[in-house]
C-alpha cells in the first residue's frame, strides 16, 4: 500500500473479513463508461457510499456521518482506512479523492446507541424475537425499539424492557418465521387428520395424564 493507513483501535481484518468483503464486493456491477454503465454501489454504515469503478477498484464517493470520534476513539477516517487497507490485503484498490458529496447530518444518531455496559446483552421476547445489544462498528444491520418498548414482531404485542428499548438493537427473527412455519405445518396436518392430538399444554407437568389419554382412547373395547 503506497499511502499509509491509520486504522486506529480497529481490529485488524480478518480472514472472515477478507472472506466477505471479495464476495461482497464482487456482487457489484463494473462501471463501464464506454457502454454508459455506473458502478455498483455499496453503502459501509457510518461511513460512507463506495462504486464499484473497476474490476478490483472501489471509488469513495459519498461520506455519510460525522467527523467526532466514537466513545473508542474510533473516527469515519479508522474506519475507511480499515477498508483500504481490507482491499489491498485482497488485491483491490480504494480511491479516497474522489468524494461527489458529504452528509453529515447524522449526529443525532449517537443518541440511540446502546450504553456502552449495556453492550452484549440479550433478551429474546416470547414471540421468539432476539435482541441483541452490539455497538455501532456492528456489521449487523440494527434497528431501533421503540421508546415503549413494543416487540418489533408485528404479530407480537409484548414490550421489550430496557436496556433493550429505545436503542438500537440487532434483531434476529429467525425463531419466529421457524416457530410460524410449524404452526403452519401442524394446522395443515390437523386439517388434514394427520396430527394425533391439539398441542397440549405441558406446562402443569402433568405428563402422565397427557400421555395416558389417547392410549385409553385406542384400547376402548366396542
Ligand atoms: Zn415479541
Amino acid at each position: 500500500m503506497t499511502t499509509e493507513v491509520d486504522i486506529g483501535a480497529l481490529p485488524q481484518p480478518s480472514e472472515d473479513d477478507f472472506v466477505w468483503a471479495h464476495r461482497l464486493w464482487n456482487t457489484l456491477v463494473v462501471s463501464d463508461e464506454t457502454q454508459g454503465v455506473s458502478g455498483g454501489v455499496w453503502d459501509m454504515p457510518n461511513v460512507g457510499r463506495y462504486r464499484r469503478t473497476g474490476v478490483a477498484e472501489l471509488t469513495l464517493i459519498e461520506i455519510h456521518g460525522n467527523m467526532a470520534a466514537d466513545r473508542f476513539g474510533i473516527t469515519l477516517w479508522h474506519k475507511h482506512d480499515w477498508i483500504r487497507l481490507l482491499a489491498d490485503r485482497i488485491g483491490w484498490f480504494v480511491h479516497s479523492d474522489k468524494v461527489e458529496k458529504a452528509d453529515f447530518n447524522e449526529e443525532a444518531q449517537d443518541q440511540d446507541e446502546p450504553a456502552l455496559e449495556d453492550i452484549g446483552r440479550v433478551f429474546a421476547c416470547g414471540c421468539g424475537m432476539v435482541y441483541t445489544l452490539l455497538d455501532n462498528t456492528a456489521q449487523e444491520t440494527r434497528l431501533k425499539v421503540p421508546d415503549d418498548g413494543l416487540c418489533l414482531n408485528p404479530n407480537c404485542d409484548l414490550i421489550i424492557p430496557a436496556p433493550h428499548a429505545g436503542v438500537l438493537n440487532a434483531v434476529n427473527d429467525t425463531a419466529v418465521i421457524a416457530k410460524m412455519q410449524a404452526q403452519e405445518y401442524i394446522e395443515i396436518a390437523m386439517d388434514e387428520d394427520e396430527y394425533p392430538a391439539p398441542p397440549l399444554d405441558t406446562n402443569d407437568g402433568d405428563l402422565e395424564a397427557l400421555i395416558g389419554e389417547p392410549f385409553t382412547v385406542l384400547s376402548e373395547e366396542e
